[in-house]
């Protein structure tokens, strides 16, 4: 007898569909077949059951030009939840002066006892890098595998130059440690804010967050968010990613592009691939459904992230490379703002809480690109479970359905109808960018090793179940070309 049975479900992992029992005893996955008695009995018949998804990307209570990310571990977890995510990974912070470990300790303090699902970190680092790289075998040890740098925001005493990556890079190729990379390129966008913003420039030595600090030295954009593109445009992507998989082929070391935000970044991604650099991506729902023509309503401003929001086509190609193999992952860069942190910027981009509520919507999202044949549904499941799980070495204990992995578990009615609506979603925003957006198929139970803690849109997990999640090495093979 087995403590939960879900009952001729259509069990999904991105590689196979079948339609089975699935047995779940002592929270992990003990058996499947046909048959199976449990304590508890679901019927699943017509239901898929999918490996919990993951969110790889993660900003929770991030303070950001004078505002904070309006999800904490417990709130932005439980979120997740709702739509299906059973692990997330967030990053640690690094103070000057410091190396990984103290921002680890801050960040754990912060998770336990607050996180309803499972979690763990990227190590991120700012321009200093010795301190911190003298940590990496320590970070291995402590199962930190993936370290993440910047290529843009030099004020906030973030950005790597060229030199710096490349050290990174060598030291994590030695360390087996995935280097993470926002790349967009930083000295260019740094210029085209202050020639289209005509303010002057001075440096934060505080590593405070990039955009709040300068905010006073700058007068208001009469463009309004319509500036927020100017300032980023597409080819600061695809440049950042070109050079980076130049310095990825160069150093060996395998390198994942996170928020991956437009089609031709993607082929600059592809491209360097096919001329044999380590490079792994990821793309997020708002680079897939929404576009930068949401700029130009009443509260344009609301949409602001970076990358920003793209031209209307370049979408396409980001749904080409996940399908191509290109891009591995959809993950959220979940930081949501209420409305009232949005309109704090009075006009000027610089003082603008830049990001987007996401953790929810992920699962929903990418999987009805697969039901509307942007991409296969395979490719989808796996873009959300197997992929990330694989190349954050936490596979197959997350991101399967194989016996002994943890039974992290959603079933979703792929007949059940939604629309997107700020009203009935969980996360800490007060509006969704997704307003009105409906689909077919929704998550009704979620489950993390073994406990249901959502059943059909009620809640009952509760906060600090979750656990720190030590990883493993990422496990390459396949992903990366010959
Ligand atoms: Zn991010």
């Amino acid at each position: 007898m087995f403590d939960l049975v879900f009952k001729d479900a259509q069990l999904r992992d991105g590689f196979q569909t079948f339609v089975a029992d699935l047995a779940v005893a002592g929270g992990t996955i003990a058996a499947i077949g046909t048959g199976l008695a449990g304590r508890r009995e679901i019927r699943a018949a017509g239901k898929w059951l999918l490996p919990g998804f993951l969110d790889v990307h993660t900003h929770l209570s991030l303070p950001f030009a004078g505002a904070v990310s309006a999800d904490d571990f417990f709130t932005g977890s439980r979120a997740g939840a709702f739509g299906g995510v059973t692990t997330l990974i967030d990053f640690t912070a690094q103070r000057p002066g410091e190396g990984l470990r103290e921002g680890f300790e801050r960040r754990l303090a912060e998770a336990r006892g607050r996180a309803a699902i499972d979690f763990s970190f990227h190590a991120c680092i700012g321009r200093e890098i010795d301190r911190p790289l003298a940590d990496l075998a320590w970070a291995v040890e402590t199962g930190l595998t993936s370290l993440k740098v910047f290529m843009a925001y030099s004020r906030a005493g973030l950005m790597q130059d060229d030199a710096g990556l490349f050290k990174v890079m060598e030291h994590c190729r030695k360390a087996g440690v995935l280097v993470t990379v926002h790349a967009e390129n930083g000295g260019l966008i740094d210029f085209l804010t202050d020639r289209l913003l005509g303010g002057t420039t001075r440096p934060n030595p505080r590593g405070e967050p990039p955009l709040g600090e300068r905010a006073d030295a700058l007068p208001a954009s009469s463009l309004g968010i319509g500036a927020l593109p100017l300032t980023r445009p597409v080819y600061t992507e695809v440049e950042a990613i070109s050079r980076l998989g130049h310095l990825a082929r160069a150093t060996g070391a395998a390198t994942y592009i996170v928020h991956v935000s437009s089609g031709d970044g993607a082929t600059a991604l592809a491209t360097a691939r096919r001329h044999g650099a380590p490079l792994l991506g990821e793309t997020c729902p708002q680079y897939l459904y929404l576009n930068d023509a949401a700029f130009g309503g009443e509260r344009g401003h609301d949409f602001s992230c970076c990358p920003p929001l793209r031209a209307a086509g370049q979408a396409a190609g980001l749904w080409a490379a996940l399908q191509a193999g290109d891009l591995q992952v959809v993950a959220t860069d979940h930081c949501p703002f209420r409305r009232a942190d949005k309109d704090r910027w009075e006009g000027d981009i610089t003082r603008l809480p830049m990001g987007l509520p996401g953790i929810e919507t992920l699962g929903p999202l990418t999987l009805w690109g697969g039901l509307n044949r942007h991409i296969p549904l395979d490719t989808a499941i796996r873009a959300l479970t197997a992929h990330p799980a694989r190349l954050f070495g936490l596979y197959p204990r997350k991101g399967s359905l194989q016996p002994g992995a943890d039974a992290d578990l959603v079933l979703f009615d792929p007949d059940r109808s939604a629309e997107l609506t700020a009203a009935a979603l969980h996360m800490g925003s007060d509006y969704s960018p997704y307003e009105g957006l409906r689909g077919a198929g929704w998550p009704v139970m979620t489950v993390s090793r073994g406990e249901i803690i959502v059943e059909n849109g009620r809640w009952l997990g509760e906060a600090g179940r979750g656990q720190f999640l030590a990883r493993g090495s990422a496990q390459l093979d396949g992903f990366l070309p010959d």
